[in-house]
C-alpha cells in the first residue's frame, strides 16, 4: 500500500487515488494532420518503464485534483509529487545499483544465413522454379 501526498490534501491512503497512465502525453496540435498510424501511437502506444516513470494520478475521493508522480516501477518508491503542466523534474542520479555483472551478451554465432542448399550456386535457377503450379490456370 502507497502512501501518496496529495498536493492539496497531505499524505493519504492510495486507495483514495486512482492511477492516470503516463504523464506529459501532449494532445496533439493538429490531429487531423495526424496519419492513423501517428494517432493510435498518441492514443495507445506507452512506455513501458522499468525504474522511475512519470505518471498521473488523481485524488478521486478526495479534491479530485490530478497531479504527477515520479515513481519507481520496481521499488514503489515515491521520488516526486509536482503539479500539473509543471515540468519532469531531474532526479540527482543516486546511481541506481548499476548490474556489475552484465549477463553474456549476445553474439551472433554465424550459424544464421550461411551458405544456402548446397549444390546451388548463386544465382543459379533452382530446380523448382521452373515446374508448373498444377494449380495454375484452373
Ligand atoms: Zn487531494
Amino acid at each position: 500500500m502507497l502512501l501518496i501526498s496529495c498536493p492539496n490534501c497531505g499524505p493519504r491512503d492510495e486507495t483514495e487515488f486512482h492511477y492516470g497512465g503516463q504523464a506529459h502525453i501532449a494532445y496533439p496540435e493538429s490531429p487531423n494532420d495526424l496519419t492513423d498510424r501517428e494517432w493510435a501511437e498518441y492514443l495507445f502506444y506507452r512506455e513501458n518503464t522499468k525504474g522511475t516513470f512519470a505518471e498521473r494520478w488523481v485524488h478521486s475521493t478526495g479534491c479530485r485534483q490530478w497531479f504527477n508522480m515520479l515513481r519507481d516501477t520496481v521499488s514503489y518508491e515515491i521520488h516526486s509529487i509536482y503539479g500539473m503542466g509543471q515540468p519532469r523534474p531531474d532526479l540527482k542520479t543516486t546511481s541506481p545499483k548499476s548490474e556489475p555483472d552484465k549477463p553474456g551478451e549476445f553474439t551472433q554465432s554465424g550459424d544464421f544465413g550461411q551458405a544456402g542448399e548446397p549444390g546451388l550456386a548463386p544465382g543459379a535457377a533452382s530446380p523448382t522454379a521452373t515446374t508448373p503450379i498444377s494449380s495454375e490456370g484452373v
